[in-house]
């Protein structure tokens, strides 16, 4: 593992069932800095934020520690929510946004529960649909990062046309906004089981110059980190010698 690679997707509040304090968030930097990682940045759901505690973040920040901590977000993004997520991003001072899309029209496609949803759709249209919400994220102005990029092969459903001509507009928006794209390790945990983004689209992110970040998406302690240097060899494998980190918005490129 580089030394100084970041966790940039982890969730002590899990989904909801994490109590938000200062020996959890402990527990996650003691687990990031075992994984061999230099930083740890949290990207709480946007939908907990209200369980977000600003002075028990600010404890954990002051403690003298060898990771740095960052603060993120990770954004659901609906087309209807821009206003509102104007707002989220000024309630911290948020080091990076991450834009991600769970649903399709209320749909939420990423979870199992939902899963029969992908019945009443034609594969491509669905890929075509995923990319077309992942490019008005990107077009928003609103992010910094992208989440896992191809979240909607989640379930191994793949599309027939290759995925990076479905996703091709997407990824001139992404580039185009200057946004970078995480390489997060969680899609190896599902049935896809595979590293979101697929490598392919990997190769054309590094065509268009767009910037990475890596992120393990724990909702758990002990998940900080996971196969992160998975991700970093892919990343090299593909050309990538660079990463981005992020402070208060602004992103720094750091040798990979
Ligand atoms: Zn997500
Ligand atoms: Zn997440």
């Amino acid at each position: 593992m580089v030394a100084t690679l970041g966790d940039y997707h982890v969730h002590a509040l899990g989904h909801g069932e994490g109590e938000f304090t200062l020996g959890r968030l402990e527990e996650f930097a003691l687990q990031a800095h075992k994984a061999g990682l230099a930083e740890l940045g949290l990207a709480e759901h946007d939908e907990l934020l209200h369980r977000f505690d600003g002075e028990v973040w600010a404890s954990a920040c002051r403690g003298n520690r060898p990771i740095s901590l960052r603060l993120g977000l990770e954004v659901s993004f609906r087309p209807g929510r821009l206003r509102e997520i104007r707002a989220l991003a000024t309630r911290y001072p948020f080091d990076y946004l991450i834009g991600s899309v769970h649903d399709l029209d209320g749909w939420p496609f990423d979870h199992p529960d939902y899963r029969e949803g992908y019945q009443a759709w034609e594969i491509d249209e669905l890929y075509r649909e995923y990319f077309r919400v992942v490019a008005q994220a990107a077009q928003s102005g609103l992010f910094d990062v992208i989440g896992h990029l191809d979240l909607v092969k989640v379930f191994g459903y793949r599309s027939r046309r290759p995925v990076v001509e479905l996703a091709a507009a997407a990824l001139q928006a992404i580039a185009d906004a200057g946004l970078a794209v995480e390489i997060n390790t969680a899609g190896l945990f599902k049935p896809a089981a595979e590293i979101y983004p697929a490598e392919e689209l990997l190769r054309a992110c590094l065509a268009r110059g767009i910037p990475i970040t890596f992120g393990s998406d724990a909702h758990r302690a002990a998940e900080v980190g996971r196969e992160l240097w998975r991700a970093a060899a892919l990343a090299r494998r593909v050309g990538y010698r660079s990463y981005v980190r992020f402070r208060r918005r602004r992103a720094e490129l750091v040798p990979l």
